[in-house]
């Protein structure tokens, strides 16, 4: 019998969850990667968003876990945290401090290096796959460009030509597939884009030990969301910054922005944090030591290429991760979305023989669905920016309403939040990708929350109390299970 070959572009978490998946279907995996890979949890050249936070969405976390069983455990002995968000990340809102409660949500927490090791680890416990380091690639072969009989059918490298049954393009953001396929008589897929001039900056610290740091940092995770107040004030509060906890006793100070000039040097990083409105940001900066120099990052904006729009798309290739579907990060999609492709690709795979026409069109109609989730949430937010550029760009009056209300509505949600357990559970579904922006729209219980919590905000009725004055350190008490004391009347912002 025959050997069959899929081989994958990129060694990434794209190409990584690929590779998994197709193991089980195919004699021999070949996956090519320019970097050779780290033996540890280091930064390569390939991936330089390695230096920034990485937050694993829960439907990310669950779909390498069917991918790779045991990932977790994995993770978790190699030092990544298992941690409650609503308990142990202390969040300064809008209104100040949100109360710290139990919640349904529980996230891990790791450097994105750490992530790529585990997964590169369980890669290779798998003995279909193979990993050829230090292997660029730089074309595709393939016949009938364009045509219901075309096909690719195997890859250029530097490390010669290898034929495949199917080809995985995971190259990430700068994959040139598509200018490969075009130069074999295929057409481009239509792209949709949106770029909101996000910028990140960071810089990797030392945490002083437990027993130096003082009772009122409780927390693991501090996350600033930016201002709305529209008077005067410094840049920095504009910033949605995060004290990112990673393994080793370190974190990842973070600082990013829609639109605004970002810092990038030590000083001018460091006087950026000490101006970030939450003051206990600066001062937790300043407690730990940098290790890093700062990093910055602007290549964020949101892009699809819409290959599901093809009259006739091409069959024997496959996309996945950041080379169809590429994110702003703030939404911290681009992993999860990666991983939730490959799963479908498993799904696919069980079911059929046939790597036909109809296979691809059916994957991509698939695909398109999964990734309509994110990027429907990614578009809420970033088509209120007049500055935002690209395909996407709403119309005046759209761009308004999204000014206007998103923010507003986020407030709403995250307050309803603290007492509405389906308002809760509802917004980390979303948040975690497990339903829609759209469901959740149309969801009458859900808006029934909000409004009951506006209703006893007004009427000064509210149960446990937030906004708590963000120049003082987040108050450590626990509000899980709060009954609000008899005869108190207003309690917000108590
Ligand atoms: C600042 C920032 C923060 C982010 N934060 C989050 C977050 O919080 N959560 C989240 O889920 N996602 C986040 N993302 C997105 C996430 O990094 C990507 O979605 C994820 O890495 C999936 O990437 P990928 O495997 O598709 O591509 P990449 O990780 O970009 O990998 C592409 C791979 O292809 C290799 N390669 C490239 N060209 C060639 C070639 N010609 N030949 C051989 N190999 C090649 C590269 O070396 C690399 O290994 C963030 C991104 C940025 C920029």
């Amino acid at each position: 019998m025959e050997t069959t070959t899929a081989v994958v572009l990129g060694g990434s978490v794209a190409g990584l969850c690929a590779a998994g998946v197709l193991a089980k279907h195919f004699d021999e995996v070949i996956v090519l990667e320019r970097d050779e890979l780290p033996p540890d949890a280091e930064h390569r050249r390939g991936v330089p968003q390695s230096k920034h936070p990485h937050f694993l969405l829960n439907s990310g976390r669950r779909a390498i876990g069917e991918i790779f069983p045991g990932f977790e455990d994995a993770l978790i002995a190699a030092g990544g945290m298992h941690l409650m968000p609503s308990m142990d990340a202390a969040y300064c809102e809008n209104d100040g401090w949100a109360p710290r409660k139990s919640g349904s949500m529980t996230m891990v927490y790791s450097s994105r290096v750490l992530i790529e090791r585990v997964l590169r680890d369980k890669v290779r416990e798998l003995p279909a796959i193979e990993i050829r380091e230090g292997v660029t690639v730089t074309g595709l072969r393939s016949s009938g460009g364009g045509t219901a009989r075309g096909r690719v059918e195997g890859v250029e490298s530097s490390d010669g030509y290898l034929a495949a049954d199917l080809v995985v393009d995971a190259l990430g953001r700068g994959s040139s597939v598509i200018d490969w396929l075009s130069a074999d008589g295929w057409s481009a897929p239509p792209e949709k884009t949106l770029d909101a001039k996000v910028t990140y900056t960071s810089r990797w610290y030392d945490l002083p030990p437990a027993d130096r740091r003082p009772e009122s940092w409780w927390w693991k995770h501090l996350v600033i969301t930016p201002t709305q107040d529209t008077g005067d004030h410094p840049d920095e509060h504009e910033f949605l910054s995060n004290f990112f906890p990673i393994e080793g006793g370190r974190a990842i100070v973070c600082m990013g922005s829609w639109g605004v000039q970002m810092p990038r040097k030590a000083d001018t990083f460091e006087d950026a944090v000490d101006r970030v409105r939450a003051t206990a940001f600066g001062r937790a900066a300043r407690a730990c030591t940098p290790t890093s120099e700062v990093h910055l990052t602007r290549a964020t904006g949101n892009k699809w290429r819409r290959f599901d729009l093809l009259d006739v798309p091409p069959v024997g290739l496959v996309c996945v991760g950041d080379s169809i579907c590429a994110f702003n990060p703030f939404y911290a999609q681009g992993m999860s979305s990666a991983a939730r492709s490959a799963l479908i690709l498993e799904e696919m795979l069980r079911g059929r023989d046939a790597l036909d026409l109809a296979f691809f069109r059916e994957f991509l109609a698939r695909q398109k669905q999964s990734l309509d989730v994110p990027w429907m949430l990614a578009m809420a937010r970033d088509q209120a920016y007049d500055f935002a550029t690209g395909s996407e760009v709403a119309p005046a009056w759209r761009r308004r309403l999204a000014a206007r209300l998103s923010w507003p509505i986020f407030n709403a949600i995250n307050a309803a939040s603290r007492e509405d357990a389906y308002v809760e559970q509802t917004f980390a579904q979303v948040f975690n990708l497990d339903r829609s922006l759209r469901e959740m729209a149309a969801d009458p219980r859900f808006w029934f929350g909000i409004v009951r919590y506006k209703v006893r905000q007004k009427l000064g009725r509210t149960v446990v109390p937030g906004g708590f004055d963000d120049r003082q350190d987040p108050p450590g008490t626990d509000f899980t299970g709060y009954t609000r004391p008899a005869g108190r009347a207003d309690l917000v912002g108590a």
